[in-house]
């Protein structure tokens, strides 16, 4: 197949973006919520900046980049005016000090001493870096997250820390062969959030439930995430 032209792909986009919204809606809706409620991030690793721009001009709000270096190559030219820019990438602790003062959130914090290297960023910048707690909810090896077995006291941990600021919950559950298993997993990661939000603990809200990806978002809807993150489902298949 031949590669698909700008153009084209701002015409899939808009599909595109009309059929999530939808979905997300729909997915709300079932879950007894209100569609505004849930926060669509769009995925934007591989995806050039004119067509991200194109995609904030249609209504984006808030775009997630995956690695430090890609973000920072497209970070001048993006339209920030309009849209938040989150990191939701496995990050490594030198890295941290390129995003303070770039993104709205970092949401895969999952170790001490990657909090500690943010607060520290953080102090220096005089800001407060809002993070969500990334959880190893299939307790896979190689896998980013904290082990849910640890996820109080590592959030009990870090949560003094003054250039940092817990905002909720982050999840990339193992690929499932069935709906019905992923859903066990959002749903898992919602008790935890609804659980940490009533022990109304100092200096951690739990606003923000980030799971669902392109192929579970409206089942992560279902469970109670509040942010998803599309990719592919947007822009299409990543080359
Ligand atoms: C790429 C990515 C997504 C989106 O993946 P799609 O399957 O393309 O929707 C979501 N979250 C993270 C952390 C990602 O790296």
């Amino acid at each position: 197949m031949m590669e698909r032209s700008l153009n084209e792909r701002k015409l899939d986009f808009d599909e595109n973006y009309k059929r999530v919204l939808d979905q997300i809606e729909q997915a709300a809706l079932r879950s007894g919520r209100r569609p505004q409620d849930v926060t669509l991030l769009a995925a934007t690793k591989t995806v050039p900046v004119e067509l991200i721009n194109y995609g904030i001009s249609r209504g984006l709000a808030q775009i997630g980049e995956n690695r430090v270096q890609e973000l920072l190559d497209k970070y001048d030219a993006l339209d920030r005016e309009h849209c938040q820019v989150q990191f939701i990438g496995q990050l490594q602790t030198n890295k941290v000090k390129y995003l303070t003062g770039r993104v709205s959130c970092i949401q895969s914090l999952d170790s001490v001493k990657l909090a500690r290297e943010i607060s520290r960023q953080g102090e220096k910048a005089g800001a407060v870096m809002e993070v969500l707690v990334e959880v190893n909810i299939g307790r896979e090896e190689n896998k980013g997250g904290v082990d849910p077995d640890q996820l109080y006291e590592f959030i009990d941990e870090i949560r003094r820390m003054p250039g940092l600021a817990v905002r909720g919950l982050m999840a990339i559950p193992p690929i499932c062969s069935s709906k019905a298993e992923a859903k066990r997993y959002f749903s898992r990661m919602a008790q935890y959030y609804v659980d940490i939000k009533g022990k109304s603990m100092d200096n951690v809200s739990m606003e923000c439930l980030s799971m669902g990806m392109s192929s579970d978002f409206p089942e992560a809807v279902e469970c109670g995430a509040n942010l998803v993150r599309v990719g592919s489902s947007l822009f299409g298949p990543r080359a």
